[in-house]
């Protein structure tokens, strides 16, 4: 299924996290932008553009200017549940309960549980 725009791109934010998650299990440090890019074969704008929707859900904090400038936040955190409202181009999300937009009332929220991966 290809699922809503928002969902597919919600998607595709988290496992740039969960890859992350996975790459500094393994080195011990956070991959660049570049590596990232090349990882998931895009450029290094669309990473940027992902990366941003993490932060904004406080999932990762970036430090711009730093050679690795992303750091992953709350790490004792196992599992994180995101609600976002159904309407493909509204950004509206919640972190808290299933709380709705108040613009796009008739549209049922998208409800995102991300597991980080277990060791
Ligand atoms: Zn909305």
């Amino acid at each position: 299924m290809a699922g809503r725009p928002q969902e597919r791109a919600t998607n595709k934010a988290l496992a740039v996290l969960e890859y992350m998650n996975a790459f500094f299990d393994k080195h011990g440090y956070q991959p660049t932008r570049r590596e990232l890019a090349t990882h998931f074969e895009t450029s290094t704008s669309v990473i940027d553009y992902r990366l941003q929707m993490l932060a904004s859900w406080d999932l990762i904090v970036i430090t711009w200017g730093e050679a690795r400038a992303i750091k992953i936040i709350k790490p004792e955190r196992r599992k994180i549940t995101v609600w976002l409202c159904g309407y493909p181009d509204c950004t509206y999300y919640s972190s808290v309960g299933s709380m709705r937009c108040s613009e796009h009332v008739d549209y049922e929220p998208i409800k995102r549980n991300f597991e980080e991966n277990e060791k």
